[in-house]
């Protein structure tokens, strides 16, 4: 009886997001050796916004952290499956170092103030290792002065003695003298701290900086995404135009010509590249190519999935642009993605050109505008969505 009331506690307090769900966690194992960064970083993991790719380089991506406790939280993440920085070769990390210099003057327009930080082990990894993730992985976090001084004194109470150096490059020689378990704290004008202690546990500043914040939002990314502040991440991106604004474009699909909905989908993405170039036009019927429907047909909840991968997208979508203009079509997809769209405040622009649709009444209720054709309908956008 207490199992039972303890299993439903649990689920009520696991926010159901399809990035955590159990066919996600299946597929990280299954062909990604459990490691959710590899996963994260590939074309399956890139189903999900949550994981977009914000800034990348030859050797490292970034893209929003699962669990943002903050709006602003990154992951700076290894293309390679690296485990931690102090398994990064000698030879590379002046290279890392100039790398992360080079991302966090990218980001300066979202905020000058970054404290970087990372927990890793400079042994051997057992699959009991605390430490967070093992993939190479630097958390970074836009924190003020009060903030970051605050979690230096609160860690430093807690862990005890450490030693702060001016460069990555003097690590290698820290780990001679301190092998083990260690966090990483960058601050805010570069110096670094480590920290060695056998002890730590698994996302321990991640716990630190739930308290000064004096936040009762739960620390633990396994539990909770904090998909709101991954959203605002991608707005603050966007607003600052280091990311283009999204059109989720939705069109005929099922039961037509792959080559017909090939040529719809190139002619308005090459309109909306010439007219409103600040926007990236997607459809669903290229990001869920054959190769990748396959995977997901294979999943005994096909549909399911599916269905979860297309409203997350719409999700972060900045509006919707539906073309419904075949007579005699039933829309039964776009208009569902209508609906939803309509739900999640996104602005939706409906393709009409002279189809009788217009006129239905539940349809006019939920559509922000009609166009009659694909000039009318940027003209609109540029005017009212892109101010
Ligand atoms: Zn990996
Ligand atoms: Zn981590």
């Amino acid at each position: 009886m207490r199992y039972v009331i303890i299993m439903n506690t649990l689920k009520i307090m696991v926010k159901y997001e399809p990035i955590l769900s159990e066919t996600t966690w299946t597929e990280i194992h299954q062909y990604f050796n459990n490691c959710r960064l590899c996963w994260a970083k590939s074309r399956l993991g890139q189903l999900y916004p949550e994981n977009t790719i914000l800034y990348s380089s030859e050797k490292f991506i970034t893209i929003p952290a699962l669990g943002s406790l903050i709006p602003g939280y990154l992951l700076m993440v290894s293309r390679q499956h690296i485990p931690c920085i102090a398994k990064v070769k000698e030879s590379e990390l002046a290279m890392l170092e100039r790398e992360l210099e080079k991302l966090l003057e990218y980001l300066k327009p979202l905020s000058d103030k970054w404290i970087v930080f990372e927990h890793g082990n400079s042994e051997n990894f057992t699959r009991s290792s605390p430490s967070c993730i093992e993939h190479f992985h630097l958390h970074i976090l836009p924190l003020n002065e009060k903030q970051s001084k605050l979690l230096l004194k609160y860690i430093s109470r807690e862990l005890g003695a450490k030693e702060t150096i001016n460069s990555f490059k003097k690590l290698p020689e820290y780990f001679d003298r301190n092998p083990g378990n260690y966090i990483l704290l960058r601050n805010l004008d570069g110096a670094i701290n480590v920290f060695t202690k056998s002890d730590i546990p698994s996302q321990y500043i991640r716990r630190v900086i739930s308290t000064i914040n004096e936040s009762k939002e739960v620390w633990n990314w396994r539990i909770d995404t904090h998909a709101d502040n991954i959203k605002l991440t991608l707005s603050k991106f966007k607003s600052t135009k280091l990311m283009k604004k999204s059109a989720y474009f939705a069109h005929a699909i099922e039961n037509t010509n792959k080559k017909e909905i090939r040529k719809e989908i190139e002619i308005v993405s090459a309109y909306f590249s010439r007219k409103c170039p600040s926007i990236k036009l997607f459809s669903m019927f290229e990001v869920i190519d054959r190769k990748i429907l396959k995977i997901i047909d294979s999943h005994k909840n096909e549909k399911d999935l599916l269905v979860d991968i297309e409203l997350n997208f719409l999700k972060y979508s900045d509006m919707l642009i539906a073309d419904i203009s075949r007579i005699e079509w039933q829309y039964v997809g776009c208009l569902m993605e209508i609906v939803y769209a309509y739900n999640l405040g996104i602005p939706i622009i409906a393709l009409v050109g002279d189809s009788k649709i217009q006129n239905r009444r539940w349809l006019k209720k939920h559509v922000s505008y009609y166009a009659s054709s694909l000039e009318n309908a940027t003209d609109y956008i540029n005017q009212n969505l892109l101010l």
